[in-house]
């Protein structure tokens, strides 16, 4: 299976912003980017990069790959079943991504990052709708229910993650218990559920090239 391999941090740092790619390192002032706001290499403090208008649409789709941890072939999947339904596209897209398992998981706060999240789902410890689904990619549908595998050791583990993970918060549009590892999707998630960083319509300008 395909997957990134670079530096997480060093990615934050060639982006620009926090990614949250490393779990609760994120929240810590270990933060490599809250130490080093510049890009990485010998040079990356003095140079000022000057973007044109497609290299701000290239890095913004980077950015929101490398969030979600998608390569290009899937990306661009998710883009065009967003252009083909109603609404507007960029915002599809993002509800799209947000749908997906190994974000649920996330969002749970049942794994510290989407990179833990999606390593749970595919070792089989998450039960959607009581049954076992390894695919981090699959879509969940309001009203599924996501359930970390009720196996002494997983249970123990992610409830002690979560004791430090779950101030974080958790988005409207699922019901989280705590005690139960179990989450209810209440609604499909909107615009306003995801980051406010995100400018998803430069990704749209880029793929209607
Ligand atoms: Fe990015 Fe900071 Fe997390 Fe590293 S620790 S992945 S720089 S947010």
């Amino acid at each position: 299976m395909a997957r990134y391999t670079a530096s997480s941090c060093r990615v934050c740092r060639r982006q620009g912003s926090k990614l949250f790619l490393k779990g609760q390192r994120c929240y810590t002032d270990k933060c490599a980017f809250d130490k080093r706001s510049y890009p990485p290499g010998q040079h990356g403090k003095g140079r000022r990069i000057k973007f044109s208008n497609y290299g701000l649409q290239l890095k913004e789709k980077q950015k929101v790959k490398k969030i979600y941890g998608i390569l290009e072939r899937q990306f661009r999947k998710y883009f065009q079943e967003a252009s083909r339904s109603k609404g507007v596209t960029g915002s599809k897209l993002l509800e799209l991504l947000e749908r997906r398992l190994d974000n649920v998981v996330f969002r749970s706060c049942f794994a510290a990052s989407r990179p833990e999240a999606r390593q749970m789902v595919m070792h089989g410890h998450v039960i959607v709708n009581n049954r076992k689904v390894d695919i981090p990619s699959y879509s969940v549908r309001t009203g599924d229910i996501v359930v970390v595998r009720p196996k002494e050791k997983t249970t123990k583990r992610v409830k002690e993650s979560m004791e430090k993970l779950k101030d974080r918060g958790f988005p409207g549009w699922i019901d989280v218990d705590l005690e139960g590892l179990r989450t209810q999707i209440t609604r499909l998630p909107e615009r306003t559920d995801t980051a406010a960083d995100i400018k998803e319509q430069l990704i749209v300008e880029l793929y209607s090239k």
